[in-house]
């Protein structure tokens, strides 16, 4: 199994990082793919991959709730951190929208968003796309720039299945984690339409944890919980799920 958006960087994990590293590979999770949210991130996710080189990758791009005002200022920096090590990183993430927290700034959210989405071009790299409470431009935007080299992962997907089916026809593939388990979610719908063919598995810790864990801090391993929830609620097999979304992983994140 691969966990293509979890941040084990996370100061929730600093005291058993190990361990929760450890759980995860103990149960089948081979990779675990991090995003970059900000700054203070960004050290913390290059020691652990300095620690764990074979089951770490990491994604870098600057969260749409840390478009501060500084923000043109760290996407400078980026633009440095792209030219020199392209290969560094695996994906631009975590980029994307989110008018739930703040609506104010939705302009500057745009302007991050596409600059980041240049890399993608640029670098020929996946995204890894955050959207809450902001469908509508984040459709318009890949509409528009919609093109054989722009292809990523909308991750932790909530949608409905008509947009589900207009991403997956723009060549994008829907990350599916623990949301899926809670009662009032309409992911199981949308799968059931939609078949696993551009579904990549994740579990955004330490967010979101699956059914049973709901509510606790979540963690890699439970990557299993989802599956097995998965399984049993659409009919496929445990190993036909993890198969077919490791297999979409590895081609959608170049791996
Ligand atoms: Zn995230």
């Amino acid at each position: 199994m691969i966990d293509t958006h979890t941040h084990l960087d996370s100061s929730k994990f600093s005291d058993d990082i190990d361990e929760v590293i450890n759980r995860a590979l103990s149960v089948g999770v081979t990779s675990m793919y991090l995003p970059n949210v900000d700054d203070e991130s960004l050290a913390r996710m290059n020691s652990l991959q300095e620690r764990y080189p074979n089951h770490i990758e990491l994604m870098l791009g600057l969260h749409p709730c840390d478009v501060k005002g500084d923000w043109k200022k760290i996407l400078d920096r980026y633009d440095k951190l792209w030219e020199e090590n392209p290969t560094a990183f695996i994906a631009v993430g975590e980029v994307g929208l989110d008018l739930y927290w703040d609506k104010t700034n939705i302009d500057e959210q745009i302007q991050a968003l596409n600059h980041q989405l240049d890399w993608c071009v640029k670098y020929a790299k996946p995204f890894s796309m955050h959207v809450r409470d902001a469908w509508e431009p984040t459709l318009k935007i890949l509409r528009e720039r919609n093109c054989p080299e722009l292809n990523g992962v909308l991750h932790c997907f909530t949608g409905s299945i008509e947009i589900a089916r207009e991403i997956i026809d723009m060549g994008h593939y829907l990350g599916i984690g623990g949301v899926a388990t809670f009662k009032n979610s309409n992911v199981v719908n949308v799968l059931s339409d939609i078949g696993f063919d551009r579904i990549v598995l994740e579990t955004d810790s330490p967010y979101l944890a699956p059914v049973p864990h709901r509510g606790k801090r979540n963690e890699s391993s439970y990557l299993q919980n989802i599956t097995m929830f998965l399984s049993d609620k659409l009919g496929y097999s445990e190993e036909y799920i993890d198969e077919v979304t490791s297999d979409n992983a590895k081609l959608i994140f170049q791996r």
